[in-house]
């Protein structure tokens, strides 16, 4: 039946609702490591054999609102920032599963004889 597909996925959305509300902080984008050198010529990161760069330096990636950024994470905050993005990326495709199903819900509307 065709109303009952609609509770289905109006029950799946309010299900959707339910764990977007338990999503805690997010950010978007993405973590990358650098390595870098300095100034100091007599360095380890200048070695002509046996370079070590320094770092790992995390940075975050991210476009928003058309610009792109980067900017740079200290070593202590690289777990809360993933957990961030996790986040993120779950608020994604909640809300475009929302979409799709409101989606399908509207064009099944349609086929619906007004009674
Ligand atoms: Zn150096």
């Amino acid at each position: 039946m065709t109303s009952k597909k609609i509770q289905e996925w109006q029950k799946t959305i309010q299900s959707i609702k339910e764990e977007l509300s338990q999503l805690g902080d997010m950010r978007p984008g993405s973590l990358s490591e650098q390595y870098n050198v300095c100034g100091n010529p007599t360095c380890r990161c200048k070695d002509p054999k046996n370079p070590q760069k320094h770092g790992p330096y995390h940075q975050l990636s991210y476009t928003h609102k058309g610009k792109s950024t980067t900017e740079f994470v200290k070593k202590d905050k690289v777990a809360e920032m993933k957990r961030q993005i996790r986040n993120y990326q779950t608020f994604k495709t909640l809300t475009e599963e929302w979409v799709e199903l409101s989606v399908k819900i509207g064009k099944l509307r349609k086929k619906i004889p007004a009674s």
